[in-house]
């Protein structure tokens, strides 16, 4: 079966199920049901981020910028059914990758289509971090003390400076959900900067509800994307994620 065919079953379980697939994350955040479907079949461990994307990478661990804890790669993942994580999601990384070793973004760009598969994929990562800040309690507020109650809040409430009360968490873990039914991504084509990369090893860093970029070493392909901003071309996108990347290095101080 064909990666648009596929894509299109995936438009649908979600179209149908989105309601009930975030009532239930809400009632229970940690429930045991597929986090695209809703389906409690079949189910199996889905990684936030897939194993391929930092297979060359010596680190294995990432840093979340609220908790300031160390999160393991391969531990972090989410209930999805066998359907919606390796026959749908699987094939679309699978083509990708296939796009991906076939183009040296230097001379060439990718087609409309593998612009907008680019795009719903790291949709796919946004709604799957939103899931994953919800399950996970603030362990401790950067730079204060262990508050017991604070402890059990799920990470999401105290991303960055917009409104997180729990409605706005709510709200933007079912708009994450339901871009993933959206077929065209026209109106976000400039929201993705493809950049070269030399790196010889995998970098990342998101933002839920608001950006992320990924580097992937074994490519020479880096992405940025914002998730809710548009732009009226591609050079001040590329402008405002400059901005963003360069501050993010500096904080690191490397
Ligand atoms: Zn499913």
């Amino acid at each position: 079966m064909s990666i648009n065919s596929k894509l299109v079953q995936l438009r649908k379980k979600v179209r149908l199920n989105q309601k009930k697939v975030i009532d239930e994350i809400i009632r229970d955040h940690s429930t045991n049901t597929c986090i695209f479907c809703g389906s409690s079949e079949q189910l199996t461990k889905e990684h936030v981020i897939p194993q391929w994307v930092y297979s060359r990478c010596t680190k294995r661990t990432f840093v979340t910028t609220t908790n300031g804890a160390s999160q393991t790669y391969n531990k972090t993942t989410l209930p999805a059914c066998k359907d919606c994580n390796s026959n749908i999601l699987g094939s679309l990384e699978r083509h990708l990758k296939h796009e991906f070793e076939n183009i040296d973004v230097r001379k060439q760009e990718f087609s409309r289509e593998t612009y907008e598969l680019i795009i719903l994929w790291l949709e796919t990562l946004e709604y799957k971090f939103q899931v994953l800040d919800l399950r996970r309690n603030l362990n401790k507020v950067k730079g204060s003390e262990y508050i017991p109650y604070i402890g059990k809040m799920p990470i999401s409430m105290f991303q960055g400076p917009a409104d997180t009360s729990p409605s706005k968490v709510f709200s933007n873990l079912r708009s994450s959900l339901k871009a993933l039914s959206v077929k065209s991504k026209s109106k976000k084509l400039n929201s993705l900067c493809v950049l070269y990369t030399k790196n010889p090893d995998f970098h990342f860093f998101h933002s839920s509800n608001n950006f992320i970029f990924i580097e992937l070493a074994q490519y020479g392909v880096a992405f940025f994307y914002f998730f809710n901003r548009t732009f009226d071309s591609h050079e001040s996108a590329s402008l405002a994620a400059q901005e963003i990347v360069k501050k993010e290095y500096a904080g690191k101080g490397t």
